[in-house]
């Protein structure tokens, strides 16, 4: 039984960035490799390009645009995934060095991105992010932007935003996932979707791409798929089975799940899901709630 797996969100262009690297192959600094992705059965990777918010930089746009040309140049081209027919897709994590700057827009939307986030973590000029005050909405500039990728049908991804952010969002028409979240009610970090935002996603037929962050799952730096099938149980009981997916978070942690180090350790999440799942609820997890999502349009 093989199952095509989908995964909506990894890091592995900034980790690239970071360390130089201007090939897409195996690499000790990289949990994502075509390798891998081969190995795990992975058939769609959503590739993010971060913008580097942390790091102090008066300006990210020099580094979005080197994570740009590296997707294009060393991904988009890579000779195992087209072998392998993986497909790999592009999303923006992080928009306080494009504001409202309608050129750098412009770029990422030639680029063909298919989800963006107004924010990391932080506040920004359009939105805030989910570490600072949740009560504060997307701004008349933020809002302005969201209707501008909902135009050209980008989806908006909420894993960043903070409540009121993720509210307003909502409020708009269009198309709406979180890339890489899991259930605050199981574990209350405020990268984590409330039971509320789940449903409403659930009422708006989005998505939510479970993160393997340890931290994210069950708090602590260590995790194990029965975590995994806590969150998966949890949305579900929400009235959100058909939101679920994958969205990693590999090479943006350090930490991971016993037996899922990286995209190859997929196979020992579908033996174990695929002993305590439907084998219709598995298929709909790897991939195809993903698709019905990126087919709502
Ligand atoms: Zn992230």
């Amino acid at each position: 039984m093989t199952f095509a797996i989908t995964d909506t969100h990894c890091d592995v262009l900034w980790k690239m960035w970071e360390h130089k690297l201007e090939t897409f192959s195996e690499h000790s600094e990289l949990t994502v490799t075509p390798e891998k992705l081969k190995k795990g059965g992975v058939k769609k990777q959503v590739f993010a390009i971060f913008d580097p918010v942390f790091l102090g930089h008066s300006d990210g746009w020099p580094i979005i645009k080197k994570q740009l040309e590296l997707f294009q140049n060393t991904i988009a081209t890579n000779q195992t995934l087209a072998d392998e027919q993986i497909t790999p897709l592009l999303s923006l994590e992080g928009a306080m060095s494009l504001g409202d700057d309608e050129k750098r827009w412009e770029r990422l939307y030639d680029s063909n991105i298919i989800m963006a986030s107004l924010t990391w973590n932080e506040k920004n000029e359009l939105a805030t992010g989910c570490k600072e005050d949740p009560t504060e909405g997307l701004t008349e500039k933020g809002r302005l932007q969201v209707k501008r990728l909902f135009a050209r049908d980008i989806a908006l991804d909420v894993s960043h935003l903070n409540e009121q952010g993720f509210w307003d969002v909502l409020a708009l028409e269009g198309r709406v996932l979180a890339s890489h979240s899991n259930a605050r009610a199981l574990c209350d970090h405020p990268r984590n979707l409330r039971n509320e935002q789940i449903q409403a996603l659930a009422e708006k037929q989005g998505f939510i791409g479970l993160v393997w962050h340890p931290l994210f799952l069950n708090g602590s730096e260590e995790a194990a798929c029965d975590d995994i099938g806590r969150h998966i149980d949890h949305v579900a009981g929400l009235g959100g089975k058909e939101l679920i997916g994958f969205g990693s978070d590999f090479d943006g942690t350090t930490l991971a799940v016993t037996g899922l180090e990286d995209p190859s350790g997929y196979c020992n999440l579908i033996e174990w899901l695929i002993k305590r799942y439907k084998e219709e609820d598995v298929r709909a997890f790897t991939s195809q709630n993903f698709e019905r999502f990126l087919n709502n349009g």
